[in-house]
């Protein structure tokens, strides 16, 4: 179905691009790559990426690099190296080939050298400070270092001295010799080496010198033959930065194309503002449900198709613009309608007795798994005297002729069961409902009665004796406000945290929810996901042992996107 409506719409930019270069020989076959830095876990941001580095790669018969842009020791580690590929095999993609920055980190060095016997760079002695001021603006030329000049043999002396590590940190880089007053502040002397003793997660203590991202990015794009360089708009001032390093090297020309960054509301999506969530114990963990990771949408009960048909929707932009959070629930809902059985749980439960049903009898009856795929059968569910259903469900008196849920003397439908009607309650000293009396009309067996007689409201329940315990959590919107990055100085974005973003219910599910180990084996990532009727999606949390079933609420069935987009 996706295959079709990609091919029914109009190729986007990227996509022409590609086909242009096929038409002309200018490539037999495309390769792209995702670059992510080891400095965190991937987040949907990243998927789009992803989604769009490989599905374009597949689309035209080509493949895609794994190349971890591991040129920043301090921040990076192996934990996020494993996280990332366990991330991107979810979201259903393979790469050809898994690669590291780091590995070219000797060739890097070599071309570096290059450049500085064409005259190309030097070694700068000033500080950081010394060059950021020397840079200019953008309304003014910058100045040239004082260091600018050393010959070549200098130049190459003082960088092996560099790497052997004769210098301490920030006492010198490498930067490249281009023009201080050029127009395009990228090109005022960039830095292209720099110090740092630090250890880095694969190359150890090799190295105490490394390259920055302009140097490192497109060489490693060339070494691969990577033909096109996908990245987010941002990068588009760095772009004849990317073509000078090529042009002067002389080595395989890779090409660099930006589209629009992903940005939805009700989140944030940098990796250091969800790292400072999860260092400061805003959410549980990278995989929180609340966290806009690929990990926590997972463990949210999201699949990787509803993520990937998300991706595809919002197409690719070259404008930036901010994605309703609805869109991907809207992607989500699509998705698990179709494939997660319904079952009947109560969410906050409230006793139900039929006083007219014969005491300590059982019967089964008969519910259907999913009404959208014949397939997945039918099931049986016990009925008794003694029931749970929803505290919401009721209310002693109808407030209207349009509330169709049981009220006293209504009567509605229980699902799969019988007509019942309400006829008085019980209550505590405080005057809360602890229980409901009813009677029920034995010949609405299954939901509908003999003589055409209509009820307006179907509830859902489950029976008391039979019931399984579990805990539910709710989730809602980590940010309680539309733009949480939008702040006035002095403020941060902690506070628009939603306070109320999780809420924990001790629920009472039908018996065959005990079978959830069962269910998870249909799920390609071994994570149960079911419809609970009238309630939403849910899914089995990591945390379910065999004696205590959790939840995550994945969603909820109200969809506002497709009703505000109709
Ligand atoms: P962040 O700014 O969130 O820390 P990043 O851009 O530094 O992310 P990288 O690991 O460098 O993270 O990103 C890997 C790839 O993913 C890059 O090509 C980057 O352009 C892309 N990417 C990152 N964030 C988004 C986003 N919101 N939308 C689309 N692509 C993104
Ligand atoms: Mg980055």
């Amino acid at each position: 179905m996706q295959e079709n409506s990609t091919a029914a719409r109009q190729l986007n930019f990227l996509e022409e691009i590609i086909e242009q270069g096929l038409n002309d020989g200018t490539y037999t076959s495309i390769l792209t790559r995702f670059p992510p830095e080891p400095n965190g876990y991937l987040h949907i941001g990243h998927a789009k990426s992803i989604c769009l580095n490989f599905g374009l790669a597949k689309k035209y018969g080509g493949k895609t690099n794994l190349r971890f842009d591991d040129t920043n020791p301090v921040k990076e580690d192996t934990e996020y190296v494993d996280s990332i590929q366990e991330d991107i095999r979810w979201l259903g993609f393979e790469w050809a080939g898994v690669h590291y920055a780091s590995d070219y980190f000797e060739q890097l060095y070599e071309w570096a050298c290059e450049l500085i016997k064409k005259g190309l760079a030097y070694v700068d002695d000033q500080t950081l400070d010394e060059i950021r001021a020397g840079r200019g603006t953008v309304t003014s030329p910058g100045t040239n270092s004082p260091y600018r000049d050393r010959s070549v043999e200098e130049n190459l002396d003082l960088f092996a001295r560099m790497r052997a590590g004769e210098f301490e940190d920030g006492s010198k880089v490498l930067r490249a010799k281009i023009d201080m007053a050029h127009p395009n502040m990228m090109f005022r002397d960039p830095i292209m080496y720099r110090i740092l003793h630090a250890e880095h997660h694969r190359t150890g203590n090799k190295w105490c010198i490394y390259p920055m991202y302009d140097y490192a990015h497109g060489q490693s794009d060339s070494i691969e033959h990577i033909t096109h360089s996908i990245c987010t708009l941002e990068f588009d001032i760095h772009r004849p930065l990317y073509d000078w390093f090529i042009a002067q090297l002389g080595i395989w020309p890779s090409h660099q194309y930006e589209f629009a960054r992903l940005n939805i509301n009700y989140t944030v999506m940098s990796k250091r503002k969800l790292l400072q969530l999860v260092k400061e114990h805003y959410v549980s963990g990278w995989d929180d449900p609340r966290m806009p990771t690929i990990c926590g949408f997972r463990r949210r009960g999201y699949t990787p198709e509803s993520i990937r048909a998300f991706c595809d929707r919002i197409g690719v932009a070259k404008r930036d613009n901010i994605i309703d959070y609805g869109l991907l629930e809207f992607s989500l809902r699509e998705h698990l309608n179709t494939v997660a059985q319904r079952r009947m749980a109560v969410l906050d439960p409230v006793k139900v007795v039929i006083d007219n049903y014969p005491e300590g009898q059982t019967e089964m009856l008969t519910a259907v798994n999913n009404p959208e795929c014949e397939a997945d059968g039918v099931r049986q569910v016990p009925f008794s005297r003694e029931l749970y259903i929803e505290r919401e469900d009721f209310m002693e008196i109808a407030p209207s002729k349009k509330y169709f849920r049981m009220a006293i003397g209504q009567e509605v439908r229980l699902r799969y069961a019988y007509f019942v009607t309400a006829q008085s309650v019980e209550k505590d000293a405080d005057g809360r409902i602890t229980c409901i009396h009813c009677t029920y009309d034995p010949a609405t067996r299954g939901g509908d009665a003999p003589d055409g007689r209509k009820v307006k409201g179907t509830i859902h329940w489950v029976s008391a004796q039979h019931a399984v315990d579990a805990e539910v959590r709710l989730f809602d919107r980590l940010f309680a406000v539309e733009a949480p990055d939008d702040v006035e100085e002095g403020h941060t974005f902690l506070e628009n945290l939603n306070p109320d973003s999780l809420k924990v219910v001790s629920a009472k599910c039908e018996p065959s929810l005990a079978d959830w180990q069962a269910e998870s084996e249909h799920w390609k990532d071994g994570i149960a996901r079911y419809q609970f009727e009238r309630m939403g999606y849910f899914c089995v949390d990591r945390e379910s042992t065999a004696d205590h079933l959790v939840f995550n609420r994945t969603c909820t069935l109200k969809d506002s996107w497709a009703k505000a987009n109709k």
